[in-house]
């Protein structure tokens, strides 16, 4: 892009659902577009329990943003973390390793989405990750199938209390992500796992699916959340219902039941997937204008999608509350086209007078191989039929040619196969950076700090080499 002078400039926080569809709305467009996002992909997040369980590679759900763009040439595209919007004075700053740049602009779209939640308890999310970047699928993927392999050790050992511990997961939220998550561990561990390890059986793996509420998938319909629950059950996770959680640490988790009695499942790997909190820019545009967020951070915009006093500013996505909207792809995506169809029209000194609405495609989630729920409408469908229908929902939003045929021929390995393609974990994952570290509470060297494990490298011997 060769920035004019004249051009107005549009700068668009973020390079998820909101920001991507936003700059690729923009492409005919006579602006010059400045995309800053903290990462340098576009992140598909309803497909990072694929990548936290094997199935598909980070670069699959996560293509570079710049490749993305690369032929639309009024766009360029920055890594920055922009700390400062000054709605007064126009202009946005954003630091890359510590520097900072400030950047003046015409229209600005802000798309910064929303962090994991730990409703107030930040401690949790060292023992309970939560899963909204490729860094934290890897950390899931290193503690669970790092899990597998302790166990392994542990069980060898004689240690079988350990190996239990090591092999039972709890989920925690159950929404769409937390149903995805748990279904996938059960496959992994009924199908995909079941014949590799000698001392365990992967197959015996307890897999627990928590939530303070009283039903798995409560945005669902009432019906569909009855039969994902006994398709979950039927996969034998147990599904804790009406149980918040009050302590995660290393070894486990605690929870009170419904009639406040407090509970311990003895668990090394826990998922979080039970709440967001908007970006904190929210917050930050919030104070400029004096609107208060609400309880999931999330600013509360106008009917078109712009802050008051401010035409020229638009909030989209996750980090945006109107209408009771939910925070799914689909509102991000469409917010988006609208921000950026205001801009153009704009331009040509036209006005698009007619607020923000949105259309509501539906909604979906798979439970396990095979096996999906979709309400569209008034239509709910399960089963076959619904998993079909995700799968080719899916392939039409992951971004790029190339990614869809390597996610389909991944999906036929996992899917119509047993294996996983990406099962690898580097030295750093296997004891998932931090927590297996706590295991044996001394921090440095998580395999001397595993007290059984240490005593076994002691104890034996190097054997002889077989004769012949
Ligand atoms: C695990 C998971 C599963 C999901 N499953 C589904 C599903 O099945 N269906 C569905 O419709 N929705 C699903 N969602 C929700 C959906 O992904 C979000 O609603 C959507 O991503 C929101 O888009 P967004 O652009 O607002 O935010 P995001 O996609 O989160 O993008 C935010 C962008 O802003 C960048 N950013 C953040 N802060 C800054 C900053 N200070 N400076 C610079 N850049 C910044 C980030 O790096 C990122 O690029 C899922 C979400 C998760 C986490």
């Amino acid at each position: 892009m060769n920035p004019s002078a004249t051009r107005p400039r549009v700068i668009i926080v973020g390079s998820g659902f909101g920001g991507l569809f936003a700059a690729r709305a923009l492409a005919k467009a006579d602006v010059d577009v400045r995309l800053i996002a903290r990462t340098t992909h576009h992140l598909f997040q309803p497909l990072l329990y694929q990548v936290a369980t094997g199935i598909l590679t980070p670069g699959e759900i996560a293509p570079a943003t710049r490749e993305v763009l690369a032929r639309q040439e009024n766009v360029q595209v920055e890594m920055g973390d922009v700390t400062g919007i000054d709605l007064a004075g126009r202009t946005v700053t954003a630091v890359t390793l510590g520097v900072p740049r400030t950047y003046g602009y015409d229209h600005l779209i802000v798309a910064a989405g929303a962090d994991q939640s730990w409703f107030g308890n930040d401690q949790f999310a060292e023992f309970a990750p939560g899963m909204k970047s490729v860094d934290d699928a890897l950390e899931l993927r290193g503690r669970i199938f790092g899990a597998f392999e302790l166990a392994e050790l542990a069980a060898a050992s004689g240690h079988h209390d350990e190996a239990a511990a090591l092999t039972t997961f709890v989920v925690v939220g159950a929404g769409p992500t937390g149903v995805e998550m748990a279904g996938q561990l059960a496959e992994l561990s009924r199908r995909t796992l079941k014949n590799d390890f000698r001392h365990i059986d992967p197959r015996d793996a307890k897999i627990y699916l928590m939530d303070a509420a009283d039903a798995v998938l409560g945005s669902f319909d009432e019906s569909l959340r009855g039969k994902t629950q006994a398709a979950l059950e039927k996969l034998g996770i147990d599904v804790l219902l009406g149980a918040k959680v009050v302590d995660v640490d290393a070894r486990g988790i605690d929870y009170e039941d419904r009639d406040g009695e407090r509970h311990r499942i003895e668990a090394l790997t826990k998922v979080w997937a039970a709440g967001v909190a908007a970006s904190p820019l929210a917050r930050q545009l919030a104070e400029q204008v004096g609107l208060e967020v609400d309880r999931a951070g999330r600013i509360p915009a106008l009917p078109d999608l712009t802050l008051p006093g401010h035409p020229e500013v638009y909030v989209v996505g996750d980090m945006v509350s109107l209408d009771g909207l939910p925070g799914v792809a689909q509102v991000a995506i469409q917010q988006a086209r609208y921000a950026a169809r205001k801009i153009r029209a704009t331009l040509g000194g036209d006005q698009v007078t007619e607020p923000f609405s949105y259309f509501d495609k539906g909604n979906m989630a798979t439970i396990s191989r095979f096996r999906a729920i979709a309400e569209i409408g008034k239509l709910k469908v399960t089963g076959f039929p619904a998993w079909v229908l995700w799968l080719a929902v899916h392939l039409v939003y992951i971004i790029g040619f190339k990614s869809r045929v390597t996610t389909l021929l991944h999906w036929l390995v996992s899917f119509l196969g047993r294996g996983r393609s990406e099962r690898n974990i580097t030295e750093q994952q296997i004891f998932g950076r931090i927590a297996m570290n706590r295991v044996g509470n001394i921090p440095e060297r998580a395999g001397r700090n595993v007290g059984w494990l240490a005593d076994e490298a002691d104890e034996d011997e190097p054997r002889e080499a077989p004769a012949g």
